[in-house]
């Protein structure tokens, strides 16, 4: 997760999920993506069956055969094969005059009568960015008076190696009454609740409709105390994606007193370098909370716990 905020009086979160990736082309579509800028669409010929693909490919997906070596620029017009609309866009499978496959793209300025059949011609980006984008799409246009030609590639552009992409998840997501009854107390009046399980007593942070031990409902709630017990920790070193501070910090399970599950959060205010030879499951910590900013009413408007006096 790289974001997440509450939404004030909605009982609810908005959040990203978010993964970042680096796409790496390949030699031939490599190309294929660098000769948009220059408004080129390069295709490659299949060694074995002749055939020409866009994108270009170091394979054919048909049968089997080298196609890397023989790049050849195709014409920026073609027949739609397939269509279908997805939100606001419409995808379609565009034909480029001369290829032997379908180019996966979208219509733009699409008026609704475009069909299976309809010529379309490419339409290019004003700014290049080098990408599949630099081709912004495709749109209706007449048939050319003369048949398209299929030249050979030459005087390339320098392939493109990598692209950055990332993949985001926008979602919301609604506390429901007792993650909501948590939150709401802790940015509220900085009261940390828990439920008591009729069955085996235990007091349950966060709080959950049944007891996750002996699936019975879940009776009372309970406050617990912002002190605890540190019960087990991981001093962090790796920088991943969401983390909410840099490393190196340590990660802790901490009882608090009064509940009877662990917390997760972060213990602040101890020397990381020593860490893992001093400190030991038994101290006892407090949570230090965010002073410096309005609550939030989650679980960050504690900063961190640390340890108390003589642990
Ligand atoms: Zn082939
Ligand atoms: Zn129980």
């Amino acid at each position: 997760m790289t974001d997440a905020h509450a939404i004030p009086g909605t009982g609810a979160l908005d959040a990203t999920i978010a993964m970042p990736y680096t796409l790496t082309a390949g030699p031939a579509a490599g190309q294929f993506l660098a000769e948009l800028a220059a408004r080129r669409i390069v295709g490659s010929r299949c060694a074995g069956c002749a055939r020409v693909m866009v994108p270009a490919q170091d394979f054919c997906g048909r049968c089997g055969g080298a196609a890397g070596e023989d790049l050849v620029v195709v014409a920026p017009t073609g027949v739609l094969t397939a269509i279908t609309h997805a939100g606001q866009d419409t995808l379609v499978f565009v034909r480029l005059d001369g290829a032997g496959a379908d180019l996966l793209h979208r219509l733009v300025g699409a008026t609704g009568e475009e069909a299976i059949g309809t010529r379309v011609e490419a339409v290019w980006a004003d700014e290049p960015a080098g990408g599949m984008l630099d081709l912004a799409g495709f749109r209706a246009a007449e048939a050319p008076e003369e048949p398209a030609a299929i030249a050979p590639l030459t005087g390339g552009a320098e392939r493109i190696v990598q692209l950055d992409e990332s993949m985001e998840l926008h979602y919301r997501h609604a506390y429901g009454p007792y993650y909501g009854r948590l939150f709401d107390e802790l940015g509220a009046r900085r009261r940390i609740m828990g439920v008591r399980c009729p069955s085996c007593q235990a007091v349950l942070v966060p709080p959950r409709p049944r007891c996750d031990v002996c699936h019975v409902k879940t009776a009372t709630w309970v406050d617990v105390q912002d002190t605890g017990t540190l019960k087990a920790f991981s001093v962090i070193h790796l920088a991943f994606v969401g983390q909410r501070r840099e490393p190196p910090y340590i990660y802790a399970e901490i009882v608090l007193d009064g509940a009877s599950t662990k917390l997760i959060h972060m213990l602040s205010g101890v020397d990381i370098d020593t860490a893992p030879q001093t400190l030991r499951p038994g101290a006892r910590v407090r949570a230090v909370w965010n002073d410096d900013a309005d609550p939030t009413g989650t679980l960050q408007d504690i900063l961190h716990f640390e340890l108390l006096p003589g642990s």
